[in-house]
C-alpha cells in the first residue's frame, strides 16, 4: 500500500500533522511518509511564489506543482531524499512477521514480553535507542516491590530482559522509523527492514522535556552536552561537573532525585523552581530539604544559559516569575528536570491521541482504537507514570493481545480518509485525475 501510494504522489511530506491539513484545498496528490495515507493539499498552502516554499508545520520533501519547469524543479537536496527513500523501499524485504510486535524496552515492553512469551506468542521485542528505558538512567529504585534494599534502575531491566528473553522472546536492536496502521498485519519500517505485525503493543514511553531556552540546544549550537544535560545519573559522575555548582531545573520529584543525586559530585546544587512550592511528593522534599548542599531558588526561571565554547557553561540568567527581574546566577552545570513527553511522534496521525500526544486506551483495557493495537506504560500514562505501574499495564497489553489473537480474524477499517473535494478543486481550475478518484473513500462533488 506504501510504496502504491508514493508512486501515485506528486508530493512526499515527512511529518504529517492532521490538524495543519484542516485549511488544504484541493491541488495535488500528498502523501505522508511516516503516515502513509493519501492526502491533498493545495498550492496555496505550498506557497505560489518561489520555486519550493515550505507551510507551516509540515516538513516536505517535494516540490510545489508550478506552472514552469523552474518551479516545479526539485531543491537538490530534497530530490535526494525521495530517491533515497525510494530505494530504500525497493530494497526493504519483509524480514519479519510476528503474532505480537512490542515497541518498547521499559518496564512495560519487557513485561509485555514476559507474558506474551510464557502465552507462546513468540513475540519480538525492537528495544528503540535506549535499552532498558528511563529505568536505565535512574539510580537507587528504592519502590520497586521485591526489593526491600532497592535496585540499581540498570540492574532491574537486566533482570526483565533475561525472564522475557528465558521464554523465547526475539530483540531487534533497531529503529521503527515509520509505520502503516491502517490494515492488518499492521506494516512497520526500520532503516533497513520490513516487520509485518498482526498484533502490536506500543510500549515506546516518554523523553525528558526541554526549557527551549538560548544555550540550550545541543553543541555547537549551544552548550548540550558541555555542560547542559537532561540526565543527572548518566552525565553527574563526569569530570566536568565534579566539584562545581550546578543548577537543577524544575520542582518535581525528578528535579529532587537529580539535585540529591548531584550533591555527591557538586560543590553545590541550586534547585530553580518557576512557583514558590514544589510539584515533588512529601518525602522527596524532606530529602533535598535536609541536604545541606542543596539550595532552592524560588520563583524563578532560566531566561538563557551563558558560557563560552571553551569552558561550557558558566552561568544562567534567571528572570523572577513575580517581579520579572533578571539576574545571572554563576554555576558549571545545567540539569534540565522538568518532566516528559510521550513518544508518540511516530503514530501520530494514525492513532487516537491526547492533546499532549498520550495515546489514549479504553478504560479497562490497554485497547487503543485501531483494534490489534494496545498501549502500555508511560505512553499512555500521563497521571501515574512509575515502573510498576508500567509493568502492570505490559502484563495487561499482553493478555490483552493474546484474546484478541484468540478471537481473529477481526475486521479491520478500511478507511484511508481519502477524502477529494471535486467542488474545490473545479473553483481553483484544477482537475482531479481519475486514477486519484478511483482510490477516493469520500468524493465531494
Ligand atoms: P513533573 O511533571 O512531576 O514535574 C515537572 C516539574 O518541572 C514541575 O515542578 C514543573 O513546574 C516544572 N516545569 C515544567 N515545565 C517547566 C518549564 N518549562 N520551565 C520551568 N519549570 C517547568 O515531572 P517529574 O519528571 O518530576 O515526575 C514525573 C512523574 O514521575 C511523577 O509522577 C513523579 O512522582 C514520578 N517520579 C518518581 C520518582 C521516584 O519515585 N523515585 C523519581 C522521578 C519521578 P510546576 O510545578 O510549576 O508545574
Amino acid at each position: 500500500m506504501f510504496l502504491r501510494l508514493v508512486e501515485t504522489a506528486d508530493v512526499l511530506i515527512e511529518n504529517f500533522r492532521p490538524g495543519t491539513m484542516a485549511d488544504l484545498h484541493i491541488d495535488y496528490p500528498v502523501v505522508s511518509a511516516r503516515n502513509p495515507r493519501l492526502i491533498y493539499a493545495s498550492a496555496a498552502a505550498f506557497g505560489q511564489t518561489g520555486p519550493y516554499s515550505q507551510p507551516a508545520g509540515l516538513d516536505l520533501i517535494a516540490p510545489p506543482r508550478g506552472k514552469s519547469a523552474g518551479a516545479r524543479r526539485w531543491p537538490a537536496r530534497l530530490v535526494q531524499t525521495r530517491r533515497r527513500i525510494e530505494t530504500v523501499l525497493g530494497q526493504l524485504a519483509e524480514r519479519y512477521h510476528a503474532k505480537l510486535l512490542i515497541i518498547g524496552s521499559g518496564p512495560a515492553g519487557y513485561t509485555a514480553a514476559i507474558y506474551a512469551a510464557r502465552a507462546n506468542l513468540r513475540p519480538l521485542l525492537v528495544q528503540g535507542l535506549q535499552p532498558g528505558g528511563q529505568m536505565t538512567i535512574t539510580t537507587d529504585v528504592e519502590n520497586y516491590p521485591g526489593f526491600a534494599k532497592g535496585i540499581e534502575g540498570p540492574e532491574l531491566m537486566m533482570e526483565f530482559r533475561k525472564q522475557a528473553e528465558r521464554f523465547g522472546t526475539e530483540f531487534l536492536e533497531e529503529w521503527i522509523t515509520h509505520v502503516d496502521l491502517s490494515e492488518r498485519p499492521f506494516t512497520l519500517f526500520t532503516d533497513d527492514s520490513i516487520i509485518k505485525a498482526e498484533t502490536l503493543i506500543i510500549a515506546s514511553g516518554a523523553s525528558a522535556k526541554w526549557l527551549g531556552v538560548p544555550g540550550e540546544a545541543k553543541t555547537p549550537k549551544g552548550f548540550g552536552g558541555n555542560g547542559v544535560s537532561a540526565c543527572a545519573t548518566c552525565d553527574g559522575p563526569l569530570p566536568a561537573f565534579r566539584n562545581k555548582r550546578l543548577i537543577v531545573v524544575g520542582g518535581g520529584d525528578t528535579a529532587m532525585e537529580e539535585a540529591t543525586f548531584l550533591t555527591r559530585y557538586a560543590s553545590r546544587v541550586y534547585v530553580i523552581h518557576r512557583r514558590d512550592k514544589l510539584r515533588a511528593s512529601k518525602i522527596m522534599q524532606e530529602k533535598a530539604f535536609r541536604n545541606e548542599k542543596i539550595e532552592f531558588i524560588w520563583d524563578a526561571e532560566v531566561a538563557e544559559i551563558l558560557g563560552t565554547p571553551e569552558h561550557g557553561v558558566t552561568g544562567v540568567r534567571l528572570r523572577n516569575t513575580v517581579d520579572e527581574e533578571h539576574f545571572t546566577l554563576d554555576c558549571e552545570g545545567v540539569f534540565i528536570a522538568i518532566g516528559h513527553k510521550p513518544n508518540t511522534d511516530l503514530f501520530k496521525g494514525q492513532i487516537e491521541m491526547d492533546n499532549v500526544g498520550y495515546i489514549k486506551t479504553s478504560h479497562r483495557s490497554t485497547a487503543t482504537n485501531i483494534p490489534g493495537v494496545f498501549a502500555c506504560g508511560d505512553v499512555q500514562d500521563s497521571v501515574y507514570r512509575q515502573a510498576v505501574t508500567a509493568a502492570g499495564t505490559g502484563c495487561m497489553a499482553a493478555l490483552d493481545a493474546e484474546r484478541f489473537l484468540d478471537h481473529l480474524p477481526v475486521e479491520m477499517p478500511t478507511k484511508y480518509e481519502l477524502v477529494i473535494n471535486v467542488v474545490a478543486a473545479k473553483a481553483l481550475g484544477l482537475d482531479v485525475p481519475a486514477k486519484l478518484l478511483a482510490l477516493a473513500d469520500e468524493v465531494i462533488e
